[in-house]
């Protein structure tokens, strides 16, 4: 067994964060975040780097655009599995995704119409990045859990979500894997320090770490 972390979010920015874990025979996505430095939007706008439907479950560490954002593009895309997170984080993220895919729709539609009026076309399509529905159809799938509760992931691996103290909800997230007997534990949170130590225990554990630039 072996535990991979691959880093899918580009190095140079701090938005957009989302990282896969794959252990035993699950892949976990911790965090589907939205690009929102100008220079980068337009990777919201690339395929997934995972086919969605192959992703087992979401766990979001909180509800900040950047870490909960493209949450509907990837369920319009495929993904049916839980997202696990913290009530609050629950909650604030049905506003905060409802309000966006509100804003993606009013920005298409007010960049069709200047499109239009200077009869040219910019250099992204003119539709939505995801809709009100697709941030309504992703609503269903949060699965709300508490601070020091262990979620059963499957194929023996487990999440325990802890206060990570960068806002109401925020979860520093613990996942255990079972190898022959024993356990394995990495850890992660918002913090740029305590991916870096992911980067380094995962390195250490005999994981593997990928880094995939954007996507
Ligand atoms: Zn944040």
């Amino acid at each position: 067994m072996s535990i991979k972390m691959r880093f899918m979010e580009a190095t140079q920015n701090v938005t957009g964060s989302r990282y896969c874990v794959e252990a035993n025979d699950m892949t976990l996505l911790v965090d589907c975040g939205l690009y929102q430095e100008r220079e980068f939007r337009s990777r919201n706008w690339e395929t997934f780097a995972l086919p969605p439907e192959s992703i087992d479950a979401v766990l979001l560490t909180h509800a900040h655009l950047d870490h909960c954002g493209l949450l509907p593009k990837l369920v319009h895309d495929g993904f049916r599995g839980n997202i696990y997170c913290t009530a609050a984080t629950s909650d604030i993220s049905e506003i905060m995704l409802l309000d966006s895919a509100k804003l993606q729709e009013e920005d298409a539609e007010f960049k069709r119409k200047r499109h239009e009026r200077e009869g040219r076309k910019g250099p992204h399509p003119e539709v939505p990045l995801y809709t009100v529905d697709d941030a309504e159809a992703s609503l269903p799938l949060f699965s709300p859990v508490r601070y020091g509760q262990t979620v059963e992931l499957g194929d023996g691996i487990s999440a325990t979500f802890f206060d990570a103290g960068h806002g109401l909800g925020a979860s520093m997230i613990k996942f255990s894997v079972k190898d022959n007997g024993k356990r394995k534990t990495i850890r992660t949170s918002d913090e740029s320090k305590a991916i870096n130590s992911i980067r380094g225990s995962a390195v250490k554990s005999l994981a593997r770490v990928c880094v995939l630039g954007g996507g």
